[in-house]
C-alpha cells in the first residue's frame, strides 16, 4: 500500500485531530503517503484532498474538533454519490481510508468499503460511545468531563438557593451520556430515551427526597428524553412551593481539549487503523475491551445496537438517598 486517506465524518468529538495525528505519522513511518480528505465523505465526493506530512500535523494533541473539518452528507447514502467517490480516489493513488466518526460514519464506511472492495477502517469518534465493538469512543470521556464540570458549577448554586435543576445534556437516540454524567455528578434522577419518565413519579420522588432533607436535588435529563423546559413547567406545577429551574448545556459539550484518556485512546487507535490497512484487513473498526485493542468487523458494527449501562439507573437511585 503506497497511499491511504484520512477523513473526519459526522458529529465532531474531541480527539478526531489526535487520531488523524497518530494515523499520519503511522502511515508516514512505514512509506505510506497521506492524503487529507476535507469535510468527510463530501470531500470524497468533490476531491477535497490535500497532501498531509508529519508537520502537517503539528501542534493539534491538545486542540478539539478535527482540522480536516466534518460536515453532514446524506447524498453518501447514494450508490452512485459513492461511485464518483471511488473514482476520485483511484485517479488519486489512493488505496486505503481511514475513516473518524460515529456510528452514521461507520454505516457510510461499511457500505463504500463492500461496494468497491475498497479497504476502509474505522476509528469510533463519537461523543454519544453508541457503538459495538469499543467500550469507549474517541471524544466520549472528553465530552462527559466537560458536562460534568458545568453541572458541578450548577450544583453550587442549586445548593445555596435550595433549587431543584433540570440539566439537559447530550443524548438524542441514547442515554449512554447522560447516565455517566448522572453518576459522576451525584445527580438525584437521569432520564434517558430508553426508559419513558414518569413525570408524576419524578414529582413523587422529589417529594420524597425532601422528606429526607435534601433541599436541592440535580435532575440530569438526555435531551432525547424530552425537554427540560417542559418538565420545569410540568414539576413547577406539581410543586409549587419548590423553585425550579432548567438549562440545557447544549454545544459546550462537543468542543474543548481532548483528556488524557481520550489522547492516548485515539493516539492507538489511529495508529493500529493504519497498521490494520497495510496489513490488508477490512473492513474494521478498531475497539478497545479493557486495556486490549480489538478489531470488529464493521458489517457487525452497523447491524448491532449497542445499549447504555441501564444498571447505572439503579446506581442513581441507590445514591439519593
Ligand atoms: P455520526 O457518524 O456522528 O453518527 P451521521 O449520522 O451524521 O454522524 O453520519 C455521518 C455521515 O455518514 C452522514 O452525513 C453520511 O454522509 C454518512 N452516512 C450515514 N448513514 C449512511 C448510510 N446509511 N449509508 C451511507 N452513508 C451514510
Amino acid at each position: 500500500m503506497k497511499r491511504i486517506g484520512i477523513l473526519t465524518t459526522g458529529g465532531d468529538a474531541p480527539g478526531m485531530n489526535v487520531a488523524i495525528r497518530a494515523a499520519v505519522r503511522t502511515a508516514l513511518g512505514m512509506g505510506i503517503g497521506v492524503t487529507g480528505i476535507e469535510k468527510g465523505y463530501r470531500g470524497l465526493h468533490e476531491k477535497l484532498f490535500i497532501e498531509l506530512d508529519s508537520r502537517s500535523v503539528s501542534g493539534i494533541i491538545n486542540k478539539g474538533g478535527t482540522f480536516l473539518k466534518t460536515i453532514r452528507f446524506p447524498e453518501f447514502k447514494d450508490p452512485g454519490v459513492r461511485k464518483k467517490a471511488y473514482a476520485n480516489l483511484r485517479s488519486s493513488g489512493i488505496e486505503g481510508l481511514v475513516v473518524i466518526g460515529g456510528d452514521g460514519s461507520a454505516k457510510g464506511a461499511y457500505y463504500f468499503s463492500t461496494d468497491f472492495d475498497f479497504p476502509v477502517v474505522l476509528v469510533p469518534a463519537s461523543i454519544d460511545n453508541d457503538l459495538y465493538g469499543s467500550d469507549f469512543t474517541v471524544g466520549f470521556d472528553t465530552a462527559v468531563n466537560t458536562a460534568v464540570e458545568a453541572v458541578d458549577k450548577i450544583r453550587d448554586t442549586a445548593t445555596s438557593h435550595e433549587r431543584t435543576f433540570i440539566i439537559e445534556v447530550m443524548g438524542r437516540e441514547k442515554g449512554n451520556f447522560a447516565i455517566e454524567v448522572a453518576v459522576a455528578c451525584g445527580a438525584e434522577i437521569a432520564l434517558v430515551p430508553e426508559i419513558p419518565a414518569d413525570w408524576n413519579g419524578i414529582a413523587e420522588s422529589l417529594r420524597a427526597q425532601e422528606a429526607m432533607g435534601k433541599t436541592s436535588s440535580i435532575i440530569i435529563m438526555a435531551e432525547g428524553a424530552g425537554k427540560a423546559e417542559s418538565l420545569a413547567a410540568f414539576l413547577r406545577e406539581k410543586l409549587p412551593e419548590r423553585e425550579i429551574r432548567y438549562s440545557v448545556l447544549g454545544y459546550i459539550q462537543r468542543g474543548g481539549s481532548p483528556t488524557y484518556f481520550t489522547r492516548v485512546l485515539a493516539t492507538r487507535f489511529g495508529s493500529e487503523a493504519v497498521r490494520l490497512l497495510a496489513a490488508g484487513k477490512y473492513p474494521f473498526m478498531v475497539g478497545i475491551k479493557g486495556d486490549e485493542i480489538l478489531y470488529t468487523p464493521l458489517k457487525r458494527v452497523v447491524t448491532t445496537s449497542r445499549l447504555p449501562n441501564l444498571g447505572n439507573i439503579e446506581l442513581i437511585n441507590r445514591m439519593a438517598i
